[in-house]
This record gives C-alpha cells, sequence and structure tokens, in this order.
C-alpha cells in the first residue's frame, strides 16, 4: 500500500512513522505529481486555515478534491478532519476545504480554556484509544451515511464514511498504531 501524506504543514514525520509501522509505503504530497499511484492520503494535524491557504498555492486543492471525491481513502486527523468536511463553523470566511465527508465541524469546538486534553475514548472497530486533542474540532453534524465511531460526550470525535475516516485526535503522537492500521485496513478492503 502506497500513503500519501500531505506535507504543506503540520505533524507530517509523525503520520509517516506511524503508517511505515503499519507496513504501508509512505510518500510525502507537496506537488501535484505527488497523488499518482496513491492508495490513500492522510491529512495531518496542524493549522487548517493555513493548509486551505498552501493547497492552492501549491495547486493541489482541486487535484485532491476531485481525487478524494473520486473514491482515494482519505483519512483526516483534527484540522485534516476539518479539510475533509463539506462544511465548518467557526472557520475563516475564506477558507478553503477539500469536502467530501457529508459532516459539518465546529472548529476549536472545546472551547478558548481548555485547547488541549487528553481523554480515553472507545473507538468503535478498533477498541479502546487514549485521546489527544489540541485545539480540536467536534463534529457538529453527521449526514446519513456517515458512521460515528467515538464521541466525547454527545459530541462525535471519530467519523467514517465509506473511505473516508477522520478524528478530532491525534493518534499520531501517542505510539499507538491502531488508528493507522485501521485506516490501511480500509484502504486494503
Ligand atoms: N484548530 C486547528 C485548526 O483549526 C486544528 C488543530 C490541530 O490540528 N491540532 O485547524
Amino acid at each position: 500500500m502506497r500513503v500519501g501524506v500531505l506535507a504543506l504543514q503540520g505533524d507530517v514525520r509523525e503520520h509517516a512513522a506511524a503508517l511505515s509501522a503499519a507496513g504501508a509505503e509512505v510518500v510525502p504530497v507537496k506537488r501535484v505529481g505527488d497523488l499518482d499511484g496513491l492508495d490513500g492520503i492522510v491529512l495531518p494535524g496542524g493549522e487548517s486555515t493555513t493548509m486551505g491557504k498552501l493547497l492552492t498555492l501549491f495547486d493541489l486543492l482541486e487535484p485532491l478534491r476531485s481525487r478524494i471525491a473520486d473514491g482515494l481513502p482519505a483519512y483526516g486527523t483534527c484540522a485534516g478532519m476539518i479539510l475533509l468536511a463539506a462544511e465548518v463553523l467557526d472557520g475563516r470566511h475564506d477558507q478553503k476545504l477539500l469536502g467530501g465527508l457529508d459532516i459539518t465541524v465546529r472548529r476549536n469546538a472545546f472551547g478558548s480554556q481548555v485547547h488541549s486534553f487528553e481523554q480515553d475514548l472507545v473507538v468503535e472497530g478498533v477498541g479502546d484509544v487514549h485521546g489527544v486533542f489540541i485545539r480540536a474540532p467536534w463534529v457538529e453534524r453527521a449526514g446519513p451515511a456517515v458512521d460515528v465511531l467515538a464521541r466525547v460526550g454527545e459530541h462525535p470525535v471519530a467519523v467514517r464514511s465509506g473511505h473516508l475516516l477522520a478524528t478530532s485526535f491525534h493518534p499520531e503522537l501517542t505510539g499507538d498504531g491502531r488508528m493507522h492500521a485501521y485506516f490501511v485496513s480500509m484502504m486494503t478492503a
């Protein structure tokens, strides 16, 4: 399996390490040619507004949007979840998204006081996971085809719809490779 990691900004190295450990060949994606031959792509955490700008600047926004719409498996963590969302609340007015996943996310949803926290979660299909949340979004609306895999309180923080997976938290920071292994198994299916 050949997996791209969007490498414009954010925690690219941590995702690359977790994907290699899951047995995938990892390709950093910086330009449109890097999309050739990918079996899937990971959109890392970082800053979604900056990533949107860089996607535009590097002429990747439309090509990646159409690859994802055509069925390229994608896994977005935190800012990456925002990029995959159909709609963002509390975003910038000109914020660019890739879309594809029928969810509305609220950016920085856990509030200005508690930017970061850690919480144990049960992720359906994966098991007990230690969730690291850093200025994380939550899912405010999930469409009928979207499965909620985990919640914090009533708010979904892990969702899957077909070939698309998104988590508010950062499994690449915990050394627990099971979310990445789950994504690799989605690509193989
Ligand atoms: N709050 C960031 C954003 O809006 C996401 C934070 C993260 O990826 N850790 O993009």
